[in-house]
């Protein structure tokens, strides 16, 4: 049986996708294989499977799960979701240039700044909020448009259609990190990107247990240059870790739906606490770029980032204070966890881009988890009275 998009719902593939009782036993979940290798019956001759990291049984159950959810037939699991665009940017060679939207994951910038621009790539970052400035900024070298929406920390979004008509009107491919969304509220493919990456760390595997990463492409030639990269490059993800994000994927409609209605609840409460100044959150009528939201996601996620009044010692004494909350890095598991990106996710960044950008120090960000919407609220209202 095959679970294919236009036939079953959302979260009847992500329960059945790809999966089927194993033969041998009957088991209904899939078999963690950890076995490194495979018998040949002759030389050059097996079942499909000969060598753990250029194939392996538990971890091409997962990819074809996470690859239908996108709307895809490749997905590609990675060890995390840092070499997952390590491979991406294996991709290009010496002398390519790649626009990327200035406001990302750090991780990112400093992987693309210190590791890629040694290798000859050159990095272009550009406020792709704005669709026509991506124009401005193709080179006849530009091969690869590299995007987040929403963006980390501070909830911009860019037109992903847009941006692909303009990417392939130059020749370029547009990459997107979808990890904020997951495909349960957004799905780029569908709005014309070449390449979706996650990181499974966040929402896809949601319970703040693995480092993973994932790519995923409908595009046969892109499958087949990213299949030699997993082997040649070897950022492939254990087969333990597959399972797990494939377990987690079975809950992922439900958990979405839980963040979501929470963070809703939530960025509406403090819209209206006196201790804030602003509120990020794409669900907000009074977020800039509302309507591209209702446009592109079909929901609006659990991330909310907050600019506090009082500046920094208002942000400490509030990150003291909570107790549902726990102050912690990382993102989309059911706990709720707050973060001071200045000091945490975004330290990286040189303090003059951090400060351009807009990552002040009284910036708060959000990851709301799936505990009662009361108890959230109550929590974060103790925490700001607290000075
Ligand atoms: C965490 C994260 C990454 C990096 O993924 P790792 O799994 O930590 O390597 C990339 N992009 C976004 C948006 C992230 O949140």
């Amino acid at each position: 049986m095959s679970w294919s998009p236009d036939k079953f719902g959302f979260d009847t593939r992500a329960v059945h996708a790809g999966q089927s009782p194993d033969p041998s036993t009957g088991a209904v979940i899939t078999p963690i294989v950890l076995s490194t290798t495979f018998e040949h019956s002759s030389p050059g001759q097996h079942q499909g499977f000969d060598y753990s990291r250029c194939g392996n049984p538990t971890r091409a159950v997962y990819e074809e799960c996470i690859a239908n959810l996108e709307g895809a037939r490749f997905g590609f699991a990675n060890a995390s979701g840092t070499v997952g665009v390590t491979t991406i940017m294996h991709l290009l060679q010496s002398g390519d240039h790649v626009v990327a939207g200035d406001d990302m994951y750090a991780g990112m910038y400093r992987l693309f700044e210190q590791i890629f621009k040694k290798n000859g790539i050159s990095f272009s970052y550009v406020d792709l909020s704005d669709s026509k400035l991506l124009e401005a900024a193709m080179r006849p070298e530009t091969r690869m448009v590299w995007i987040e929406t929403p963006t980390n920390p501070l909830m911009k979004m860019v037109d992903i259609r847009e941006l692909a008509d303009i990417s392939h009107a130059h020749g370029a491919l547009l990459a997107v990190d979808n990890t904020f969304m997951s495909p349960y509220f957004q799905q780029p493919l569908a709005l014309g990107a070449d390449l979706v990456m996650h990181s499974s760390t966040k929402y896809i595997n949601g319970h703040s247990d693995l480092i993973g990463g994932v790519l995923i492409t409908d595009n046969e030639e892109l499958a087949e240059r990213l299949t030699f990269l997993a082997n040649a490059v070897g950022g492939i993800q254990s087969a333990f870790d597959a399972y797990l994000c494939l377990r987690s994927l079975k809950t992922l409609g439900i958990r979405m739906r839980a963040h979501d209605s929470n963070a809703r609840t939530l960025a509406a409460h403090l819209e209206t606490h006196p201790a804030v100044e602003r509120v990020m959150y794409p669900g907000l009528t009074s977020h800039p770029q509302h309507d591209l939201a209702l446009k592109q996601m079909s929901g609006m996620g659990g991330m909310i980032s907050i600019f506090l009044k009082g500046g920094l010692p208002a942000v400490n004494s509030m990150l003291k204070s909570v107790k549902v909350f726990t102050l912690a890095e990382s993102l989309g598991g059911v706990e709720s966890l707050i973060s001071h990106p200045p000091t945490m996710t975004h330290l990286s960044l040189p303090e003059d881009v951090r400060l351009s950008l807009g990552i002040t120090d009284n910036l708060v960000r959000l990851s709301v988890g799936i505990e009662n919407v009361e108890d959230i609220i109550d929590d974060l209202d103790r925490a700001l009275d607290a000075h």
